[in-house]
């Protein structure tokens, strides 16, 4: 579900030490793809444009090695198969018609916007960044094998070559187990709000696809060789990728790359009968699939809330976006300007909850972002207010301090005033402040939300 992926989602690799089998060369071509493995549902059952004898071959090669994998998958994956999967090939032009039919009616207009307003708000993305003709080349780019919960039927791109993608179908037909006994349509249109939630649902529905297909691929080393081969040949497109913000990049690896780590810990700790139970027990933040242990604890997030600031900051003002930006997306925003990814990840930890608010007027480019973050101690909450004070210094080239008490600071710049404030275990956030507006008003109506 790229196409509501926010930037709350990000990062990756050097971030853990442990990573599954895999080299990470596989497992960002796994990333790469299966981008859309689960982005689905809402696409009209699609025919099968196969036509002449060449289709007819090759789709009934993918359906005859389709039965075959499923079978390797579900004793691999121990969930019995509790009906075959319809598969079939899809030419590139049906993918393309899928990706944007599945965009336009997953994502209206107005979310889009406010998923690149937010991107750019935060500093993610430049100005003239166009979200969705963007996010349709990615994916049409990295696509090459999905499966549909809506339809229970499983795609391959008819232009790649088929004995190579074995593991891929591993990964997609997991997911086909998954649907079968956990009933993945109910992931889908998840409530708005909570996008950290939703990020730490799909690292647990890839990460296990993506640890399944490893192990597939450790079971089946020539398998795993002519994978291998496959993805050295096949010149994997990624273009896109390479030029995607960075959040954003790393957002869409965060299921495949963190989820696998995490799920290889729950296997470790309980075999796949406890990757199975977390499909009833979700892992509830992207901070319980960086720090597995948080997951066990099952320590739940705080549920931030943020006063509506229209009333003060004025008629013309209209809040676009509510969101929660969960340590990763903390991670993200510090570690976009400070480059210092341990400093980034040492004061994105401790994160016990977020909410921000984006609101934009009619001009282009005039935005105000609120956020309150809560850590697990004054301490956490000290090192994340440094952090943010350090950020916004290379975030605003022109930011001159009006006022430091060590607990608040006032900064001033062309795209209005920022302020930081720290009290107790909580940081207030407030960006492109207005002029005519007073920052102190504002900051209490957040001090007031309990
Ligand atoms: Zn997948």
């Amino acid at each position: 579900m790229i196409s509501r992926s926010r930037f709350n989602c990000k990062r990756l690799a050097d971030y853990k030490s442990e990573r599954p089998i895999m080299s990470k060369k596989i497992t960002a071509g796994l990333a790469l793809l299966t981008l859309l493995c689960l982005c689905s549902g809402s696409f009209l059952p699609l025919g099968h444009a196969q036509t002449g004898a060449a289709g007819t071959a090759q789709n009934a090669a993918i359906v005859s090695t389709t039965a075959a994998v499923l079978k390797e998958t579900s004793e691999l994956r121990e969930l019995p198969i509790l009906k075959s999967v319809k598969s079939g090939a899809q030419s590139r032009a049906e993918i393309e018609r899928m990706i944007i039919r599945n965009l336009d009616d997953e994502t209206t207009p107005a979310e889009m916007h406010a998923a690149e307003m937010t991107l750019k708000a935060f500093g993610l993305a430049p100005q003239d960044f166009a979200y969705r003709p963007f996010l349709v080349k990615l994916l049409t780019e990295q696509v090459a094998g999905y499966y549909d919960p809506k339809a229970q039927e499983f795609y391959l791109a008819d232009w790649i070559e088929l004995e190579g993608q074995k593991p891929v179908m591993a990964h997609e037909l997991t997911h086909a187990l998954q649907d079968q006994h956990f009933n993945l349509k109910r992931f889908e249109n998840w409530p708005k709000g909570d996008s950290d939630a939703e990020l730490a649902a799909h690292a647990l529905i890839e990460g296990d696809a993506t640890l399944a297909m490893t192990l597939y691929m450790a079971k089946y080393p020539l398998v795993a060789l002519a994978f291998i081969r496959s993805l050295g040949s096949q010149e994997l497109a990624t273009e896109q990728f390479k030029q995607a913000p960075r959040a954003l990049r790393e957002s869409l690896l965060f299921p495949y790359e963190e989820g696998s780590a995490w799920a290889t810990q729950l296997y470790k700790r309980g075999g796949w009968e406890m990757v199975s139970r977390a499909f009833t027990k979700l892992p509830q933040s992207s901070e319980q699939i960086l720090h597995a242990d948080k997951y066990f604890a099952y320590e739940a997030p705080q549920k931030i809330t943020l006063p509506e600031f229209k009333t003060i900051l004025g008629p013309s003002w209209k809040r676009i976006d509510y969101d929660v930006n969960g340590e990763w997306g903390c991670y993200l925003v510090l570690d976009q300007y400070l480059n210092d990814a341990i400093e980034s990840k040492r004061a994105s930890a401790g994160w016990g909850g977020d909410r921000f608010a984006l609101y934009e007027t009619s001009k282009p480019g005039e935005v105000f972002i609120a956020q309150l973050t809560s850590w697990d101690t004054a301490n956490d909450a000290k090192e994340f207010f440094d952090a943010y004070a350090k950020r916004t210094v290379k975030r605003y080239a022109d930011a001159k301090e009006a006022k430091n008490t060590g607990e608040r600071i006032e900064w001033q710049t062309s795209s209005g005033s920022v302020e930081l404030e720290l009290r107790g275990s909580r940081v207030a956030i407030l960006e492109g402040v207005p002029a005519a507006t007073n920052a102190n008003t504002l900051l209490s109506a957040i001090w007031q939300q309990r």
